[in-house]
């Protein structure tokens, strides 16, 4: 099960974010994983750097919150400027020729999807973000995504401003950590410690729990 798709080489280029130049199917081929094969994936909210992958994975049923799907395909306000940057039209396209089919399933707040792994709806950064709590060697952990972008969100209680709603944030992080273990494995969405201060398991890719 993969949480996240990344965004293609191509799409990266588009939107010169230089510094996400690595397919993410590449990064999965270093641990022997074809993502062509792979059958689940969760989406934990629809902006590019996360949704834009989606066509990398051409077997997987996707998993997102209902609330986070029908903000970006059906409310106005977010086709509106702010937001429609914060998308990409051919994810969204690719998302929605799936709706009705067994490949796209919408969620409605917190459900456990396989053993031991549960979407944990986490409003705040977007509508419909949501988490995964994953049951781990050293208890619940969680891929807490862009609930926090660094981990320094969570520790100074300090949501970044890149969000919708920072009072839902703050309550999203109660939620999380009353979830999680531990406050230490509660991994944030962009934090180079993540890179930098766990073990290397392959080239770019590190194991965090
Ligand atoms: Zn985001």
């Amino acid at each position: 099960m993969v949480v996240d798709t990344g965004a293609d080489p191509e799409l990266t280029q588009r939107r010169k974010k230089s510094e996400l130049v690595e397919s993410p199917a590449v990064a999965l081929g270093r641990l022997g994983i074809e993502a062509a094969d792979v059958e689940h994936v969760v989406l934990t909210h629809l902006h590019w750097d996360h949704a834009g992958g989606v066509h990398l994975f051409p077997r997987a049923t996707f998993y997102l919150q209902a609330a986070e799907y029908h903000f970006w395909t059906r409310d106005p306000i977010g086709a509106r400027p702010p937001f429609a940057n914060m998308t990409d039209d051919a994810s969204l396209q690719y998302l929605a020729e799936l709706e009705g089919t067994k490949r796209l399933v919408l969620l409605d707040g917190d459900l456990e999807i396989l053993p031991g792994i549960q979407c944990m709806s986490a409003p705040g950064h977007t509508p419909g973000q949501q988490a995964v709590v994953v049951t781990t060697a050293r208890g619940k952990a969680i891929i807490g995504s862009d609930c926090a972008h660094v981990f320094r969100n969570y520790t100074e209680d300090w949501p970044s401003a890149f969000s919708m709603d920072l009072a839902g944030c703050l309550r999203t992080y109660e939620k999380l950590r009353a979830a999680a273990s531990s406050p230490d494995i509660i991994f944030p969405g962009h934090d180079p410690l993540m890179y930098d201060a766990y073990p290397r398991i392959a080239e770019g890719v590190t194991q965090l729990v």
